[in-house]
């Protein structure tokens, strides 16, 4: 029997508790510590696709999960700004019969407090309020803020993209982040909306609206009673790591220029204290995940924090968190720690790199001036809709990244199986 390892996770953000639930499965004993008492997740909304949720249902997390799904808003309109004209459809009841796996949109505190319910129901020990201070990487141990040492055989930093763990993988580096776009997020009453027949449409939908240097998100949970929007742009506003600055209204009634009523008219409805504005976070590509030792990891935006355009971030991460798993699954000791992390790292980054290109091609794609390229895009999604099963696809897994641009890519990233890519590599590595 594989032997059981004493690990810290440190972060109970989606990847740090995907990451303790996969290793509490093999039977480790996990301990979580969590800088904040009382986690609460920013950002409303987060697309979980076929190639994550693949991975939480095998976690048994779909009764979880899928109740909290709208399912009758099963989809999301692309459509024109200025016209308001559809130019497309993604059919996430098509997307989940295509790639064999559930497509999931919902908030996230939903997705967070589902993890959260499964670490305490698999006996994961959750320590919130326990900010870290930093790692000794050689130990390993980590320093907590109130001055305890905790050892143990492995440290995993899903500590998000300012994270302390790093600098005991990389010390002496410094990472500089590439942040390079802002969004506006706002929400609104959804009865007030409803009373007004030119917005009341916006009610009936999920919808991405795809404007000159803007992509409007506009999300409709039927279970909650506010109507999210978020509104990217292609230039830097907002403070590093601040999700709760507000700005006043009219700055983004000035962002919506241009835009259909059915959507400009929105902000009309928005009160000053639910109009923030954010910094999306991106970090280079880190080339080191382990530290010297071999005996402490980064995972998920502590390793690769990406741009949010292919809605893959977490979904990265959550991909770590089977990969990592199944690795250790073939320690016999200890003293395999550090050649599987190896292989754990060796086995994501290409994966990792591919995906993080395609979310900037997505960043470009959806912010294009009007013209000919964007004209191009429109008749391109109009012939096949974001996400649609690529034509000429066998089903058969496809391990190496064709290219990002490549008719096959996305059979590449949603038909994506963490769990048998690493068993087979792991069979193929450790034979020689
Ligand atoms: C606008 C937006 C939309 C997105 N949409 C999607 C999407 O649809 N699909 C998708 O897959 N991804 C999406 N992403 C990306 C996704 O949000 C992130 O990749 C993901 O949340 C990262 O999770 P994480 O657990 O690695 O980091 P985090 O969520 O940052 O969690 C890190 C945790 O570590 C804790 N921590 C930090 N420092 C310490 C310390 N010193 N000691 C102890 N604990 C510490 C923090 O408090 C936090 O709880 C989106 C991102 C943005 C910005």
């Amino acid at each position: 029997m594989a032997p059981s390892f004493r690990v810290l996770v440190i972060g109970a953000g989606i990847v740090g508790l995907s990451t303790a639930i996969s290793l509490k499965r093999k039977g480790h004993n996990v301990t979580i510590l969590e800088k904040v008492a009382n986690p609460r997740p920013i950002g409303g909304v987060i697309n979980v696709p076929p190639n994550p949720a693949r991975v939480l249902v095998e976690y048994g997390l779909y009764d979880l999960i899928a109740p909290k799904v709208d399912s009758h808003m099963k989809g999301i309109h692309f459509r024109r700004y200025d016209t308001a004209e559809t130019i497309c459809h993604m059919d996430a009841i098509l997307v989940e019969e295509d790639y064999g796996a559930p497509n999931w949109r919902l908030a996230r505190s939903d997705l967070q407090e589902a993890l959260m319910t499964a670490a305490k129901a698999a006996g994961i020990e959750i320590r919130l309020g326990c900010p870290i201070d930093s790692i000794d990487q050689a130990l390993p141990a980590a320093m907590l803020k109130n001055g305890e040492v905790i050892g143990a055989d492995l440290i995993v930093g899903a500590d998000g993209v300012n994270s302390v763990v790093r600098e005991a993988v990389l010390p002496g580096e410094k990472i500089t982040r590439l942040d390079h776009i802002s969004a506006y997020y706002i929400d609104v009453e959804r009865s007030l909306l409803s009373a007004d027949q030119e917005v009341s449409p916006m009610l009936d939908e999920n919808s991405i609206w795809l404007a000159p240097g803007r992509q409007l998100i506009a999300t409709n949970f039927l279970t909650r009673d506010r109507f999210i929007m978020i509104l990217s742009l292609d230039q830097l506003l907002g403070s590093e790591g601040d999700w709760t600055k507000q700005v006043p209204v009219s700055d983004v009634v000035e962002r919506f220029k241009g835009f259909h009523p059915m959507a400009a008219n929105v902000v009309k409805y928005v009160e000053s204290d639910h109009c923030l504005v954010w910094r999306f976070p991106e970090l280079p590509r880190i080339d080191t995940w382990v530290s010297k030792s071999g005996k402490v990891v980064i995972v998920g935006d502590a390793a690769h924090a990406m741009l949010p355009f292919a809605a893959q971030g977490a979904a990265m991460g959550i991909e770590d968190s089977a990969c990592l798993a199944e690795c250790l699954a073939r320690a016999t000791s200890t003293d395999d720690i550090p050649k599987l992390l190896d292989i754990f790292q060796n086995l994501r980054l290409p994966r990792v790199d591919s995906v993080r290109d395609k979310a900037r091609g997505m960043h470009k794609m959806v912010h294009l001036e009007d013209g000919p390229a964007q004209q191009g895009r429109d008749k391109m999604l109009k012939a096949r809709p974001f996400m649609a099963v690529p034509i000429g696809w066998d089903k058969k897994h496809i391990d190496d990244s064709p290219g990002d641009t490549h008719p096959l890519y996305d059979a590449y990233l949603y038909g994506f199986n963490s769990f048998d890519h690493t068993n087979r590599k792991l069979d193929e590595a450790l034979k020689k």
